[in-house]
């Protein structure tokens, strides 16, 4: 699919969905598939969600912190997705909470159940941190987690007296970031680290959701100049309510374009966003497509109506 990338006139639709809260069935993640299916997805990307840490009240007072994983399932979803669909699944993998060790057995995994594609990236620091901490004995930069996994790919595993050992065939995506990653501190230093993930091996890059099509055209002049060659796939996000006007820019560390928040202030209603939301992204998807980019990635966030109103206008 990657070479297909490179020269395609046909950009692909794919898009990115989380894991239902724990709790829910598989049935809730196909009822979120089944209508984006008409619109032939190449791909579905599964997010990986990381354990939180809540204190519970005890007797006497004493608190007892409690680590709970609110959205688990990740790899059992890509299974079902490929079973179900027939069409390639590809978890994310991150680098928070995970010793290598623990990494190494996860990719084993996957390579037992014929997921060869992987998002390698490095997470977000849990809320209780000040900044991301790796694990002891884990990756620390989603950089030393691509080079696990193209060990991996070579048949080289953690324990050096494996002899034969099964090479894997993993396709690795990495992250970039059109307004830089928050952390760091500026483009070309972010640009830098993006570049050597692709030098470590990583195959192509899935950009952070933006909104302002000149920033992802300068991000990809940017990353060119830099020496990165790989495929660049945008992310998209439809605004669909009054919340992800203030919550989007404050999570994702985006800035949305005069123009659009010119319109969204005549809104009063979460229908009337979504309008203005959907119209955004169906413009901003015909340009990249224009531009041509080679797929675009939708981000659902679990609602699939919007992206699928806007797939059937773009593809
Ligand atoms: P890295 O590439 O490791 O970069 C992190 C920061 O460190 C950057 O500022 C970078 O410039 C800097 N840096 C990198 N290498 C070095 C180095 N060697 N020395 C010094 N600085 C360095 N999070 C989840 O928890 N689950 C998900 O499923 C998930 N999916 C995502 C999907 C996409 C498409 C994107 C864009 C993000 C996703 N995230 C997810 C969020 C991501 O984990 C966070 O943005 C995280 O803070 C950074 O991850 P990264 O892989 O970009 O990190």
């Amino acid at each position: 699919m990657i070479e297909q990338l490179k020269t395609t006139k046909n950009p692909l639709f794919s898009f990115e969905l989380l894991p239902p809260l724990k709790g829910k069935s598989i049935q809730s993640v196909y009822d979120g598939i089944d209508p984006l299916m008409e619109c032939k997805p190449a791909f579905v990307n599964v997010t990986y969600h990381r354990e939180e840490f809540v204190y519970k009240k005890r007797e006497k007072g004493f608190l007892e912190k409690i680590s709970i994983k609110k959205r688990p399932g990740t790899v059992g979803i890509c299974a079902a997705i490929m079973n179900k669909y027939k069409i390639e699944a590809i978890p994310h993998l991150i680098c928070g909470g995970f010793t290598k060790e623990e990494t190494e057995n996860a990719l084993i995994d996957l390579n037992f159940l014929g997921i060869d594609n992987v998002l390698a990236l490095r997470g977000d620091p849990i809320k209780t941190e000040s900044h991301f901490a790796a694990e002891k004995g884990g990756n620390e930069y989603a950089v030393d987690l691509v080079k696990q996994i193209v060990e991996l790919n070579h048949g080289k595993y953690m324990d050096e007296n494996l002899v034969n050992a099964n090479p894997t065939n993993f396709s690795i995506g990495v992250s970039g970031y059109p307004e830089k990653h928050f952390e760091a501190p500026n483009l070309k230093a972010d640009i830098r680290h993006l570049k050597e993930k692709i030098d470590a091996g990583a195959d192509y890059v899935v950009t952070q959701l933006f909104y302002d099509n000149q920033k992802f055209f300068d991000f990809v002049d940017a990353c060119r100049a830099a020496g990165i060659e790989v495929p660049i796939v945008p992310g998209i996000k439809p605004i669909e309510s009054m919340r992800h006007i203030t919550f989007l820019p404050k999570f994702f560390n985006i800035d949305l374009p005069c123009d659009l928040t010119d319109e969204l202030e005549k809104c009063t209603t979460n229908d009337q966003v979504r309008v203005v939301g959907t119209e955004w992204a169906i413009q901003q998807s015909k340009e990249l497509i224009a531009y041509g980019s080679p797929c675009l990635h939708y981000y659902t966030m679990g609602k699939s109506t919007t992206v699928k109103e806007i797939a059937q206008a773009v593809f």
